[in-house]
């Protein structure tokens, strides 16, 4: 049986990685590691928390004697290493933590994957999902692909390049079989609503300001986190060592149409009068170091493993706004603080 570590579980893209492993793979035996920061809802998960071949684990990976012991005691064959501080608004007012988590914490796994794993690395491999913000940002024309050079704007994306900069040191200097996913925004169900789509469906629901930064024109591109998800399972499972793939949903959007569109749909699924939604729209003082545009050339994932999106934006979106209108406790608890306790409740 394949043992295998998933750092992160509990959170938006995390959650989803979880249910896909315990479900499509009933012969491994998949720990979810997780501190439940604010970001963390174990609600993501509760429809597996019962499956046989699932354990959670609470803890924290910048505890270094705790993951040295945790790698010990499971022996784990695989890693694959989501959890981290996620928000870029946070990073600014906060950077430190970022550090801990994402540099100091992925350390810290890498220390213990090693340790564990000796240099025995057949059939082993760790696994860091990781964003495109790595790479900085793009003028009007151009795509990042795997070779573009890093240049990271935001204490958040600084900390994602230095820990995927610590993963592939150790594939050069140790061995260490490795793989890095650099993946552009995601967007879907258990998305905490401090990111901008389920941000905006909260607000329109609650008819409160919609607030863009600047003039709207930075551009993103997005993909449905259950095709990021798929795309992880194949490269966990098909990528090369010591390798790289960009992931992306061919799907490049500025902020204000992004909106605009959400707007429209938010309307048709609420009954509103069109144009309803639209005057909520509030342009916010701009984010420092805010990057123009980011643009993902996901080919080689494409040709080399047959990945592709399996969903369209519209398609996406669709699903992504009926889950929310359809799961309101679950925001509403995310938004009260209310999902902290399930924990509680539950362990
Ligand atoms: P998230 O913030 O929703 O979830 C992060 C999870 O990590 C939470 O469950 C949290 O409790 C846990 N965590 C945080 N600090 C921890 C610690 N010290 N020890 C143990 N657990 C801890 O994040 P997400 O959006 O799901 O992103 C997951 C990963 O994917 C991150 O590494 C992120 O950089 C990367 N990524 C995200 C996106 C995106 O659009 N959200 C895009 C590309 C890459």
């Amino acid at each position: 049986m394949k043992k295998i570590l998933i750092t992160g579980g509990a959170g938006f893209i995390g959650s989803h990685v979880v249910r896909r492993f315990v479900t499509n793979y009933p012969e491994y035996q998949i720990f979810n590691l997780d501190a439940l920061t604010y970001a963390g809802n174990l609600e993501n998960i509760a429809d597996i928390e019962h499956a046989s071949n699932y354990t959670f684990i609470k803890g924290d990976i910048v505890e270094t004697d705790f993951i040295n012991d945790l790698f010990q005691k499971h022996q784990f064959d695989g890693v694959i290493h989501l959890a981290a501080e996620s928000h870029v608004d946070r990073s600014i007012t906060d950077p430190l933590a970022f550090v801990k988590t994402n540099v100091f914490g992925t350390m810290n796994l890498l220390n213990a994957a090693k340790m564990i794993w000796k240099d025995n690395f057949k059939n082993k491999r760790f696994y860091h999902v990781s964003t495109d913000e790595v790479y900085g940002s793009l003028g009007a024309t151009g795509l990042f692909t795997e070779t573009t050079p890093y240049d990271p704007n935001s204490p958040y994306s600084a900390s994602k390049a230095s820990s995927d900069h610590f993963v592939r040191a150790y594939g050069e200097t140790y061995g260490l079989p490795y793989v890095i996913t650099n993946c552009s925004n995601n967007y879907g169900p258990n998305h905490f609503p401090e990111k901008l789509i389920p941000l905006f469906i909260n607000n329109i629901i609650q008819n409160k300001p919609l607030p863009v930064y600047g003039d709207g024109n930075y551009t993103r591109d997005w993909l449905f986190v259950i095709d990021h998800a798929i795309a992880i399972d194949l490269v966990f499972h098909q990528g090369k060592n010591h390798e790289t793939y960009n992931i992306g949903g061919f799907n490049e959007w500025k902020n204000i149409d992004l909106v605009k569109l959400l707007c429209r749909k938010m309307d048709d699924k609420l009954g509103s009068v069109s144009g309803t939604s639209e005057k909520l729209i509030t342009y916010v003082k701009d984010r420092p170091g805010h990057d123009l545009r980011y643009a993902i050339d996901a080919s080689k994932i494409n040709t080399e493993l047959g990945w592709r999106p399996s969903v369209t934006f519209e398609e996406g979106l669709a699903k992504t706004i009926d889950w929310f209108l359809s799961n309101e406790d679950w925001l509403k608890n995310v938004t009260s603080g209310e999902y902290a306790k399930y924990y509680e409740k539950q362990y």
